[in-house]
């Protein structure tokens, strides 16, 4: 029988209990091992049953159980110093509230958009490494204090779980998940009627949605949420599946996201009191639409026009990119946009916004797209990459937004992605080495006294636990492909305890390049299977449902580990979640990353390793390339440049094998007196300790606060201040550089030696140059004068800029110190001067000499 409506009922909790319901709601549970401790203690069975889930714990566990726990005297003091250190947790001030005390200009509060956020598998909201990320900064932004609302989308089925068939081809399974039965509360209004969020559709249609709040420490996370009786069947539809659809579905939920997002959080901060965000953070260019919603408020309250209500949110903006390939960015194709935001739709969804000025905030080359990246990018001040080499990238990548400015001048910087530290670290690690220490996310410092063999000891019990759960999902996933117990004895003897074990998990887009272990599969046998210094293999993955490549990748690992010689050494795990990973990034002597540089824009699995003394054998791509200091793990040398992609797999895949026989094994089974590979106990000591603090979310957080929330805190006040003064000036400002700039130029230059003699290194250059402003005043902009190398192009190379000096109407004039010998060239460049901006570079606008 089938159930036409599926509903959940949550335990009635007697009176004295009813902490219990408080602290299985609060999701600081999922980092806290204390409360799990309580949970646990409950009812063991149940708990391990229901996967470590408070909620589906207190559905299950019979009501004679909770009486008699409401009478034990014993469990009500633990339950009570438990809900005590939330409490406590949730209130004392934290650093962002002494960050504040010591003078910084910081915002009241921040919204932080994303289209997924993976907290915890008892909250199934997210695909993979960009959700998990989110969830992490949530975290750490509630351990740090900060003012933070997390706004996305509730999905009806997350984004699926993955099983396989018998030939290995994943299967993808799609169940509905009753958010009654999940961490969430519904957001209601003095009434308790459910507060509704709605935006216009085309065709005169209405969607709506309910807002769930999950509570993450300190911090709301706001979930809308469309499958609900007002909406019709198509309506309820657009946020059933994560990534789940074709473009004009993607488009609906990035409307609901953005537009409906910045409704919510409105709708939240009136019922609640919370202060109104002045900063909304854009994780990703989905989002992007949040900014059309605040032009439209500042048009109808205070009434600016939209250039002015641009530079008002510009200020307040932040903007997140992810992605280091062109083909990645999200990109929507043009008559589908003019679809959502045509007059008739705009009238309703964003009155008084243009149709022509939102088709702008989205052009690119091709004038058939729609570019949410680029969005972003003109409504963020503030723009970032998430590590280092990422940023670089991104500069290059986005330059043509910049035209005229040297790649290193693009306004996009980095603030390199971590991980949260409580949630990660194992938490036996945290028993060693100080709770307190992971708690405040200071590092790893109290692992000094701590001896190799104790640690040796630890890091041998992580593998053990990891093996014992690749036997018991291995075993699993065989009844599912069809097998019987019968035959699965061999599942028991999987994997060896005293063996080298390799990591490598990750969703399955060519780029990050599944197979390469592949390339050569004797050379792999012969690595698993050496009689000596063998290695085992666990492997991990989804690939996106419509990628059809991705699944055959996957099939040729399991077929490969399903050979009967080496199956006790490689297995591919279905269904790789938060539950899965935790066990892999303790368990792994080594974690394996060999994505095609520089396409892996950070990566973070390699620093949840990190974090557990597991050693990073890795392409040098996204943080790995700024992390990697010759002790903390391995690079695995790039064929970078081979442009013939076979090529360049075969000499990667080649310095990998050589890498693992040559100097990974060997090092692992070089064993001291009492059995301890000391020196790698070395390296692993050393990565507690240097990448240990560096790789937490707790350290990007505190960035992203200095480096982008708190100046973009002042640059908030400065344009809304005295009425929205800023906002017109600038967008007055920017109006008149328009109208002038086309006439804008340097109409000649002269450059003159000291002495007149050849110029020597160190020596010093005057520059003049006659400059016409077309009506601009001279306070509007920067005369300024470039040196450097130039290349056989004449183009200016490790170039320094000095501000050129008005000496006479028109007349500009520099004294520069020459940086470099050889060949060299200088240029004078006109750019535009506001208080306002936050780089030269902002605007996009230079006018060159020449
Ligand atoms: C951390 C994490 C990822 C991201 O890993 P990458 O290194 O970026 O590939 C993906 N999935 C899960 C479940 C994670 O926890």
């Amino acid at each position: 029988m089938r159930a036409v409506h599926r509903f959940t009922v949550r335990a009635h909790l007697p009176e004295s209990l009813l902490a219990l319901g408080r602290l299985a709601t609060n999701l600081r549970w999922t980092w806290h091992p204390p409360t799990q401790d309580l949970f646990a203690s409950v009812d063991p069975d149940v708990w391990s049953a229901v996967g470590g889930d408070p909620l589906r714990l207190l559905a299950r566990v019979p009501a004679e159980t909770l009486d008699r726990l409401a009478r034990d005297e014993d469990f009500l003091a633990r339950t009570r110093a438990v809900d005590e250190d939330l409490r406590r947790y949730l209130t004392v001030p934290r650093w962002y509230q002494q960050r504040r005390d010591e003078g910084s200009v910081l915002p009241d509060s921040i919204a932080y958009f994303s289209m997924e956020f993976g907290l915890t598998e008892a909250l199934p909201n997210y695909s993979g490494g960009l959700g998990v990320l989110a969830g992490d900064h949530l975290k750490s932004a509630s351990d740090l204090g900060l003012p933070l609302i997390g706004v996305g989308l509730l999905y009806r089925s997350g984004y699926f779980r993955q099983e396989l068939s018998a030939e290995g081809w994943q299967v993808e399974r799609y169940p509905v998940l009753d958010p009654r039965g999940l961490p969430l509360e519904l957001l209601t209004d003095s009434w308790g009627e459910q507060a509704l969020v709605q935006v216009a559709m085309p065709g005169e249609r209405t969607l709506r949605a309910r807002i769930w709040k999950a509570q993450v420490g300190r911090v709301p996370l706001l979930l809308l949420d469309s499958d609900i009786a007002d909406n019709d069947e198509d309506l309820r539809g657009v946020t059933d599946r994560l990534y789940g659809g074709d473009a004009d579905h993607r488009i609906r939920q990035e409307i609901l996201a953005g537009i409906g997002g910045v409704r919510a959080v409105r709708a939240y901060c009136e019922l609640t009191g919370a202060a109104q965000p002045e900063i909304f953070h854009m994780n990703e260019g989905y989002a992007g639409y949040l900014g059309l919603e605040r032009i439209r408020e500042l048009l109808s309250e205070p009434g600016l026009k939209f250039d002015e209500a641009v530079a008002a949110v510009r200020a307040g903006t932040v903007f997140t990119t992810h992605t280091p390939v062109a083909a990645g960015i999200d990109r929507f194709p043009i008559d589908l946009v003019r679809r959502y935001f045509d007059e008739e739709t705009s009238q309703a969804l964003l009155p008084g916004v243009p149709t022509e000025r939102i088709m702008a905030l989205g052009a690119e080359e091709d004038p058939r797209k729609f570019n949410m990246a680029n969005m972003g990018l003109r409504l963020a001040q503030r723009a970032n990459g998430v590590s280092e080499l990422h940023g670089e990238v991104s500069r290059a990548m986005f330059n043509g937004l910049w035209p005229g400015f040297g790649t290193e001048e693009i306004p996009i910087s980095s603030v390199t992605n971590g991980v949260h530290g409580p949630t990660w670290a194992a938490r036996e690690l945290g028993k060693l080495i100080g709770e307190s220490e992971m708690d405040r996310g200071a590092g790893l410092r109290g692992m000094q006294p701590v001896s190799d063999s104790l640690l040796w000891e630890l890091r041998s019990s992580l593998r053990q636990r990891l093996i014992h759960e690749v036997r018991r999902r291995l075993r699993l996933s065989w009844l599912q492909r069809g097998a019987s117990e019968l035959e699965l004895g061999w599942c028991d003897s999987v994997f060896d305890p005293e063996v080298l074990t390799i990591g490598f998990a990750r969703r399955v887009p060519t780029y990050k390049r599944l197979t390469l272990m592949l390339r050569d599969p004797e050379r792999l046998r012969a690595l698993l299977l050496d009689p000596e210094r063998p290695v085992q293999l666990v492997v991990a993955g989804k690939s996106h449902p419509a990628d059809e490549g991705g699944k055959a990748m996957i099939q040729q690992i399991v077929r490969f580990a399903d050979d009967p010689e080496v199956r006790h050494r490689i297995v591919f795990l279905p269904d790789y979640d938060m539950s899965l990973a935790r066990y892999l990034y303790s368990g792994c002597d080594v974690w394996l990353n060999n994505p095609l540089r520089p396409l892996e824009a950070c990566g973070t699995s390699g620093m949840k390793a990190a974090l557990n003394g597991g050693l990073n054998m890795s392409i040098r791509d996204g943080w790995w390339d700024e992390a990697y200091d010759g002790y903390n793990g391995w690079a695995i040398p790039t064929a970078d440049g081979v442009t013939d992609i076979n090529r360049r797999d075969d000499l990667e895949a080649g310095a990998l094998y050589e890498l693992i026989s040559e100097h990974v094994a060997p090092l692992f089974y070089e064993r001291n007196a009492d059995g301890v590979p000391g020196k790698w106990m070395s390296m692993v000591r050393h990565t507690l300790a240097t990448l240990g603090p560096r790789v937490q979310s707790s350290r990007m957080v505190r960035e992203y606060v200095d480096h982008c929330y708190s100046p973009a805190a002042r640059s908030v006040r400065d344009v809304t201040g005295d009425e929205y003064r800023g906002a017109r000036e600038l967008a007055d400002y920017r109006a008149r550089l328009a109208a002038a700039w086309a006439r804008v130029r340097v109409s000649d230059t002269h450059m003159s030696v000291e002495d007149g003699a050849t110029p020597f290194l160190g020596g010093q250059v005057t520059v003049r140059a006659l400059v016409e402003l077309a009506g601009l005043e001279p306070s509007d902009v920067d005369v300024e004068v470039v040196v450097g190398r130039v290349d056989d192009d004449d183009e200016l190379r490790d170039f320094v800029t000095r501000s050129m000096s008005l000496v006479a109407d028109g007349g500009y004039q520099a004294t520069v110190t020459l940086p470099h010998t050889g060949p060299a060239g200088y240029t004078v460049r006109i750019l535009p001067r506001h208080p306002l901006l936050s780089t030269p570079a902002e605007l996009g606008k230079v006018v060159l000499a020449g």
